[in-house]
């Protein structure tokens, strides 16, 4: 597909969040934000995620992919339930902080939906203890999340959404093995939202093996 192909594309999208069946305060709390009107990797992505199709979406950085995982998922949520139905895994601590803060700032006027880090590096006990009153979505870094899993503090048999944020830096790390591991341990009938800056083979060889169906959408020509 060649850039002005995007381009023209681009601007045939409905850019306003309001174009997208958000609950009201989503809209409000966006608009609170100073989030005007939607980037184009959310203008991409979103209309799929919200329809609960597995996308794969590629997008430089800083193009606002956390919001545009971050508000599908909160669309999704049971608020009533307290099982973990959310999961992103991260590449770092660092991005998974990041990443537990702009999930809190999106999800801030959604009545008490509870957003858990879990990294390693910190001690067990503080995240035990935060497990056992119920979170309903974690982010983390896969080989934490794992050790949760393994342990038996964490369930994820009521996942819905799974979130690979910064695949590409993943696979680069080596937690390809973690992933699988952790994927196990998911129900099979979920969605599964894979974003990467890059498209390397390898990403193409995850996305066949863990997502059913996926939706390309790339954006990295458009600005
Ligand atoms: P990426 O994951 O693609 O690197 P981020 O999700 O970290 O990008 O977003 C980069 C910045 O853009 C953040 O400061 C975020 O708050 C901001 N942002 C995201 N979506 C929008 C939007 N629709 N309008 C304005 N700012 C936005
Ligand atoms: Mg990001």
């Amino acid at each position: 597909m060649s850039p002005s192909h995007l381009t023209d594309e681009y601007s045939m999208t409905p850019k306003a969040f309001s174009s997208l069946h958000l609950k009201i305060h989503m809209l409000k709390n966006l608009a609170s934000l100073g989030y005007a009107e939607m980037t184009p990797i959310q203008a991409h992505s979103l209309p799929l995620i919200l329809a609960g199709k597995d996308v794969i979406a590629k997008a430089k950085t800083g193009s606002g992919k956390t919001a545009a995982f971050g508000i599908g998922l909160l669309s999704h949520l049971d608020a009533t339930s307290s099982r973990v139905q959310a999961l992103v895994l991260c590449p770092t601590r660092e991005l998974a902080d990041q990443v537990g803060k702009e999930l809190r700032r999106l999800a801030r006027f959604t009545d008490n939906i509870k957003v858990l880090t879990l990294c390693g590096g910190v001690p067990f006990g503080p995240q035990l203890g935060s497990l056992e009153h119920g979170a309903h979505i974690v982010v983390g870094t896969p080989g934490r999340i794992l050790d949760h899993l393994r342990r038996g503090s964490l369930d994820l048999t009521c996942l819905q959404t799974l979130v690979l944020d910064e695949a590409d830096r993943m696979l680069d790390m080596g937690f390809q093995d973690e992933i699988s591991a952790l994927i196990d341990a998911t129900p099979k009938k979920k969605q599964t939202l894979l974003f990467s800056a890059t498209y390397p083979e390898a990403i193409a060889a995850m996305s066949a093996t863990i997502q059913h169906e996926p939706v390309a959408v790339s954006v990295d020509e458009v600005h």
